[in-house]
């Protein structure tokens, strides 16, 4: 008998999740503790990754821990895959997912503001995958997610700096499938359309994101955070084993257009 659903099973397997304290990230680390996961969410801010994995604990009697950790710093990545193998013997799973958004024209725009979105959205899934490899390279598994974007594969005005990242995080996505596959680790990315987070809050009102975004997809609505929950299973189970350097969009319908 083939396994169906039990492919999806994450009994006992240990998760990090980066930006895990708040919108997608948790979705995704609760997507993984409902399935088993033991979940490690890191951020720069303690006490909203505190208060995330309390829920999570409380939700699904598995373990959740935070810790405060910027993914531009490598010593920061470092000490977050150390405190995992502390804490659970091992990482089964990294799911890249703190991100940033800049938005604005490029002649309004600084270079560092520029800078800030590559070194965070780009740099930090590099550093944060770097400090990873070696434990999944010696256990002979792995599963790596990286959060891309609808936008790093199709484009939108005012958005240089954060579709440049995105774009490069598809790229990073497709080299390190290729470059990890034989070490038994997958590498795949999930591109989403537009979600109501945090992220999106200073834009949700404006007619131009009523328009150009909620108004490109086929659904005309914003995603539920449920909804990123099973692209995030898939990509972090034993179901995504014949997966390499792949995109899966969770976008309404943006990208088939
Ligand atoms: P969000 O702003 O709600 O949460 C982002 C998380 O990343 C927060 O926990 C924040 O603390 C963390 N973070 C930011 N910079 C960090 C850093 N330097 N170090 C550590 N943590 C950092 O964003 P979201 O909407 O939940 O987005 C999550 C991911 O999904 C991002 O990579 C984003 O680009 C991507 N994404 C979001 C959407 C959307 O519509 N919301 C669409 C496509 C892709």
């Amino acid at each position: 008998m083939l396994p169906g659903i039990k492919l999806f099973d994450l009994t006992g397997r240990a998760a990090i999740i980066t930006g895990g304290s708040k919108g997608l990230g948790t979705a995704m680390a609760a997507g993984l503790a409902s399935a088993g996961a033991d979940v490690l969410l890191t951020s720069r801010n303690e006490d909203e990754g505190k208060a995330a994995a309390e829920q999570i604990v409380s939700d699904f009697g598995h373990r959740a821990l935070a810790m405060r950790a910027d993914v531009t710093s490598q010593d920061d990545c470092e000490a977050v895959a150390a405190r995992c193998l502390d804490e659970f013997g091992k990482i089964d799973i990294l799911v890249n997912n703190a991100g940033i958004n800049i938005r604005g024209p490029i002649d309004e725009l600084t270079y560092e503001q520029f800078q800030d979105v590559q070194r965070t959205n780009t740099n930090g899934v590099w550093l944060m995958t770097k400090a990873v490899v070696p434990s999944m390279k010696e256990a002979k598994y792995g599963r790596i997610v990286n959060m891309a974007s609808t936008l790093g594969v199709v484009g939108l005005s005012n958005r240089t700096p954060y579709a440049t990242s995105k774009g490069a995080v598809v790229q990073m996505t497709r080299a390190l499938g290729l470059e990890l596959a034989p070490f038994g680790i997958s590498c795949n990315a999930i591109c989403p359309g537009p979600f109501l987070t945090p992220m999106n809050i200073p834009i949700k009102d404006d007619e131009q994101t009523k328009k150009s975004i909620v108004g490109a997809v086929a659904l005309e609505r914003w995603g539920e955070m449920q909804e990123i929950q099973g692209a995030a299973l898939l990509l972090v189970s034993d179901a995504a084993s014949y997966m390499a350097g792949s995109l899966v969009t969770v976008d309404g319908g943006w990208t088939a257009k």
